[in-house]
């Protein structure tokens, strides 16, 4: 950045350090599973004729589609680019300049940033050893705090949190906050979900995407799932054409009942390849530890973690260091890819040697 630039950049950005998404840090390696996206690339079709004109607010086939799927009524749902957008209008919408958000680490990165780039102060509670939330600690910081996420499966410990827990999360920050529960992987564990709660708490909101099991990081299209009124004050915040035609047009097709059936056939391919993983890191004496997973990736401890690493690149596979965040010491996450990447992953399981 020249000096001028610098100069003239906000303080609370000149001195972020941006996510170190898996994309952004790609450092070699042809196989993937780093990221926690689906290892297949399923066919769509376009209708390019409509690309003259803007496309809906939020295209009502679309809402359509992912309330059936998702158990709610349309005025429940706000569509946008990823759910990493809805992360940042709910900050948006809901902080002033003063007030926080909460977020228990080690969790999802992106919750730190948004509020960071928003110009709002993170409250963090870590979860506990054994990675459930702190409700003692959270209730104790509660003041001030606007928006708290919670990651349900937790990325990238890949856990549950427990269903109880959420309720006291939710009774606590009653009259006082926003409660949004990150459901990015809620496909790997459907029965966990929270999506009916929000007829009950108007202080819920749930974060899906298409990113994950139904295999479309690459369209960029998540959900807000709440009550009405919470939809109404998020639908001020965001941009005019969030959705593209192209975009509404391919998850429309994901989420038609053959599109539906295609992703429980692929999830089901992913569970079945997460428990050979599963068993190898079982059978490796230098892996002593691995964290129960809800997810389509594992995370693991090994004190050889360097060179497991290492070995996975030497390999063309790319996994996900880290060691370097609370609680998480030599902890690696591997996101469950295709049967021959799992061939490949457990090749470089068996023939290491600590
Ligand atoms: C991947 C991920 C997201 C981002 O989803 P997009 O829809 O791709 O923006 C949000 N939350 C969690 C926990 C994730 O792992």
């Amino acid at each position: 950045m020249t000096t001028l630039a610098k100069s003239l950049t906000k303080n609370n950005i000149r001195d972020l350090v941006p996510y170190a998404s898996a994309r952004r840090s790609m450092s070699g390696g042809n196989i993937w599973l780093n990221a926690n996206e689906s290892p297949f690339a399923n066919e769509y079709h376009l209708d390019s004729s409509v690309l003259n004109r803007y496309p809906d607010f939020q295209p009502p086939e679309l809402i359509k589609a992912y309330a059936n799927y998702a158990g709610v009524q349309t005025d429940q749902v706000l569509a946008s680019r990823g759910a990493d957008e809805a992360i940042e209008l709910l900050i948006r919408t809901f902080c002033e300049y003063d007030e926080q958000v909460l977020i228990c680490p080690p969790t999802y990165g992106m919750y730190a940033i948004s509020a960071q780039t928003c110009g709002i102060e993170v409250k963090k509670v870590p979860l506990k050893t054994d990675f459930s939330l702190d409700i003692e600690n959270i209730k104790a910081a509660k003041n001030k705090v606007k928006v708290v996420f919670i990651c349900a499966p937790n990325n990238p410990t890949g856990t549950l949190v427990n269903h109880e827990q959420i309720k006291q999360v939710l009774e606590i920050f009653k009259n006082t906050a926003i409660v949004a529960v990150d459901e990015a992987y809620i496909e790997y564990a459907s029965e966990q979900t929270v999506a009916s709660w929000i007829a009950k708490y108007d202080n819920l909101a749930v974060m899906r995407t298409l990113s994950k099991a139904f295999g479309l990081a690459g369209i960029r299209c998540g959900f807000t799932l709440a009550n009405r009124d919470i939809i109404e004050a998020m639908s001020k915040v965001i941009p005019p054409y969030p959705i593209s035609w192209p975009v509404a047009q391919i998850a429309c097709q994901a989420l038609t009942e053959s599109g539906l059936a295609k992703m429980a056939e692929q999830k089901a391919i992913v569970l079945a390849q997460k428990e050979r993983i599963q068993t190898a890191l079982d059978k490796a004496d230098y892996v002593y530890e691995q964290i129960d997973s809800a997810s389509n990736f594992i995370m693991f401890r090994s004190q050889a973690k360097k060179a497991l690493f290492a070995a996975f690149l030497d390999a063309g596979i790319l996994i996900r260091d880290y060691s370097g965040q609370i609680m998480l010491d030599n902890s690696l996450r591997i996101s469950i890819g295709s049967q021959a990447d799992t061939d490949a992953v457990i090749a470089v399981l068996e023939a290491f040697k600590g």
